[in-house]
């Protein structure tokens, strides 16, 4: 098990506290689409301010390689946080203007920075540059599980270098409570794992294999599975190059005696005709398969019974279209019925539980991304190897 030092555990009262959130959040026009990262910093924010600790938020958003850009600034972040709290968020632009505005900071007060990654220094994992951001600080949180794979300034250096106390959020811990039941599993342990691309997720689904005892493979993810077995698939979504990978995951999960389930069924479309069709009598030329069949639901529940663990990434079919978002609704009703300890991950697959008020249906969404994968392959992720416990459990 993970153990890392709480917020709880240090002296945060009226302290200057510097956070690292994980505000890198979709923007459209200066309009931010979707604030879940935001809210998921509520509670240690409520926590520091609660107990007049001065917060000092650092983020990042986006790519912008080093150099300022206007489009990923983190400003409108500042203005909707500050609807959120119901309190003025104050921003600084610059180090300097940070450095001039912690001066003034009132206990309970929040000020955020500008877009980490303005800085070439933050990817690099700068010394000077993590001490500069260690000193308009006493104490450090990271509250950014999602980027604690990445040894940055404001993820490692900032303890590295800048040797500030440090903890984690409740963000973070969630995350890592949530994970570490994952890789410590009740068992039996079942996967569903859908989505576009296996190329992307062949790593995670190579670790997976290695853990569980059921595997059940959807959406456009199954379609290259079952080109690998000589299925025919129309003009299905695959990656034919990833063929050989899908092979070797089924033997390997054959030889580990994982249970794999595959889609026996298939809802495919052509041109608005839509219909139901035996995967091994394959699909039609022309037609797309664009989500699971009722027989294969069906198998998925079977396989779920009894489950103590579930973890869920990737949709089972187009769910952005009517109606091939069936299947994975399909799901989730149930998962929401299961007494396993259920976590779901990918963007679109929480985004799909979000869109239909199916959240209820899992105990943990997991917002880690990239993160999540690697912690779930086994490795400890540098950002979070900062803020163990030592073996007396002491902070
Ligand atoms: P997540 O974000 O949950 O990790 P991915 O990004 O891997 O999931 O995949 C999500 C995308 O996969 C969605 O846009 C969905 O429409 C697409 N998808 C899933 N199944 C199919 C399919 N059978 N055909 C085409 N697209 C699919
Ligand atoms: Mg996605």
């Amino acid at each position: 098990m993970t153990m890392v030092v709480s917020v709880e555990d240090l002296p945060v009262e009226k302290r200057s506290v510097l956070v690292r959130v994980d505000y890198n959040v979709p923007l459209r026009d200066g309009r931010i689409e979707d604030d879940t990262r935001i809210r998921a910093s509520l509670q240690t924010l409520g926590y520091l301010r609660e107990r007049g600790a001065r917060t000092i938020l650092l983020s990042h958003l986006g790519r912008p390689k080093g150099k300022v850009q206007k489009d990923l600034s983190l400003r409108p972040v500042a203005r909707h946080l500050e609807g959120l709290l119901g309190e003025p968020v104050l921003f600084a632009e610059t180090l300097e203007d940070a450095e001039e505005k912690v001066k003034h900071l009132q206990p309970g007060q929040v000020l955020l920075l500008e877009n980490l990654r303005f800085h070439p220094e933050e990817e690099k994992n700068d010394p000077a540059f993590s001490r500069r951001l260690a000193s308009l600080g006493e104490i450090f949180i990271n509250d950014a599980f999602s980027v604690s794979h990445r040894a940055h300034a404001s993820t490692v250096g900032i303890v590295q270098y800048g040797g500030l106390p440090c903890a984690a959020g409740f963000s973070l811990l969630k995350e890592v409570a949530a994970l570490d039941r994952l890789l410590h599993p009740q068992r039996p342990f079942v996967a569903v794992v859908g989505g576009a691309k296996i190329s992307d997720k062949l790593e995670s689904l190579q670790a997976l294999v290695d853990r569980v005892d059921g595997l059940l493979l959807g959406g456009a993810m199954a379609n290259t599975f079952l080109l690998a077995l000589g299925y025919e698939l129309g003009d299905s979504l695959v990656e034919p190059e990833a063929r050989g990978h899908a092979w070797d995951l089924l033997q390997k999960a054959y030889a580990r005696d994982v249970r794999v389930v595959l889609p026996d069924d298939l809802v495919v479309a052509k041109a608005g005709d839509i219909r139901v069709v035996e995967a091994k009598a394959g699909v039609p030329a022309g037609y797309r398969a664009l989500d699971i069949g009722p027989k294969t639901l069906e198998a998925y529940r079977q396989a779920l019974q009894g489950a103590a663990t579930v973890f869920w990434n990737g949709p089972l079919g187009l769910v952005e279209e009517e109606p091939f978002h069936e299947g994975s609704v399909g799901l989730a009703r149930i998962l929401a019925e299961s007494s396993a300890f259920r976590v779901a991950g990918g963007g679109d697959s929480l985004a799909l539980l979000r869109r239909f008020h199916l959240t209820h249906a899992v105990d943990h969404m997991s917002l880690g991304g990239g993160a999540s994968l690697e912690y779930l392959r086994g490795d400890s992720l540098p950002g979070i190897q900062v803020l163990q416990r030592g073996k007396d459990g002491q902070p």
